[in-house]
């Protein structure tokens, strides 16, 4: 007999929707013929910075879901100042992100030392093969495009890093 309460209540909840979304409109949009633009913060989806990226694996090590995969050489790069030795650099030859497993929790942005990573709001990459979600280097290099401008830190927030500017 205790379940005639809770059915009551949940038709009530039930009723009292079917009322908001006749009076005020559904909170739902028709997608994808109705389109909502997300807030210029929002986890969408990860771009690289190649250039700023040393390959250090960090990202890949913190990522819960273990879905960054990185590959990288050894190179020399030009002394830092005239009569100086060749510099032992990394080079990224493979930086990848599984779609299909990635929660969004976004460590890997927060965690990279180089400001390699940023948050793009595009949310449109739907794949009909889930294989299709890895995005390799030059993809996440295109997101790149979407990526809005850094905005201020509110007054009193605590800077952590200098950011370093995109080209
Ligand atoms: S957002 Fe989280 S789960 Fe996705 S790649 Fe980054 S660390 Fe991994
Ligand atoms: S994206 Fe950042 S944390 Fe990841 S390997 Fe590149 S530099 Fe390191």
């Amino acid at each position: 007999m205790a379940l005639v309460p809770g059915v009551i209540k949940g038709l009530g909840v039930t009723f009292g929707e079917i009322v908001k979304t006749v009076t005020k409109g559904a909170d739902t949009v028709q997608y994808p013929h109705e389109k909502e633009a997300p807030p210029p913060r929002a986890r969408g989806v990860i771009a690289l910075h190649e250039e700023n990226c040393t390959a250090c694996m960090l990202c890949s090590r913190e990522c819960p879901d273990w879905c960054i995969y990185i590959e990288g050489h050894k190179t020399l790069a030009p002394p830092r100042r005239a009569g100086g030795k060749p510099r032992s650099v990394n080079k990224l030859d493979r930086f990848d992100i599984d779609y299909a497993l990635c929660m969004y929790c976004g460590i890997c942005v927060e965690v990279c030392p180089f400001e390699a990573l940023f948050w793009s709001p595009d949310y449109e990459y739907s794949e009909p093969k889930i294989a299709d979600l890895l995005h390799d280097k030059t993809r996440l290099g295109q997101w790149m495009e979407t990526v809005p401008e850094f905005e201020s830190y509110e007054a009193g927030a605590e800077v952590k890093q200098k950011k370093v500017p995109r080209p």
